[in-house]
């Protein structure tokens, strides 16, 4: 039963103020991760958030830059899976240069040999596609802390600092390589 005041519980208990984002009505809990008042609210908030998160998956889907727009970046959970739904504008750019993601495994099996200049703008993209990818994360994990009471749950802060951390290895590597080709020329295949 959900206790709306304070006075349910013992007076030396360690009881938490919440506010029942289904009904919105406020609530008194004695467990910190308490979300909802009752297990009828657990069960109909539930819902709506799955449906929500699906509204959002399925606008992302359908149209990036306009999902954007709308519900900004948006971290999704899913089971033990955590994702960031955000627009990437490199995205297109990438796309014109590799409309099938083929480039680079016809260009590496010599099927479609491209030349240095269009590796280079290959890697360059994709340089440029994950610095904006860290950015957002990075940006995310700031205005969370910046806001002193976190909105991101455990897991997510977690999965943004590795995700960052991996996508920092990445941009390392990119450096490496397109330093590489740099003072590569076309006498052989480069990558
Ligand atoms: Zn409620």
């Amino acid at each position: 039963m959900p206790k709306y005041s304070r006075d349910e519980f013992p007076v030396n208990s360690i009881v938490y103020e919440r506010t029942c984002p289904f009904c919105n009505q406020a609530f008194w809990a004695n467990k910190p991760r308490a979300i909802y008042c009752s297990a009828k609210c657990r069960v109909y908030g539930n819902k709506k958030t799955r449906e929500l998160q699906q509204t959002v998956i399925d606008a992302y889907a359908k149209d990036p830059a306009e999902a954007e727009l709308r519900y900004g970046p948006v971290l999704i959970e899913k089971g033990n899976l955590v994702q960031l739904l955000y627009y990437n504008p490199i995205e297109e750019e990438l796309r014109a240069l590799d409309p099938d993601g083929t480039f680079a495994l016809e260009h590496i099996t010599m099927k479609q040999v491209q030349p240095l200049e269009k590796v280079i703008a290959y890697h360059t993209l994709h340089m440029k596609h994950n610095r904006f990818y860290y950015k957002c994360m990075r940006r995310i994990l700031e205005e969370d802390q910046a806001q002193g009471t976190t909105k991101l749950t455990a897991k997510q802060r977690i999965y943004l600092e590795k995700e960052q951390k991996r996508i920092d290895g990445k941009i390392m590597e990119l450096h490496v390589q397109l330093q590489r080709l740099h003072n590569s020329d076309e006498s052989k295949v480069n990558w």
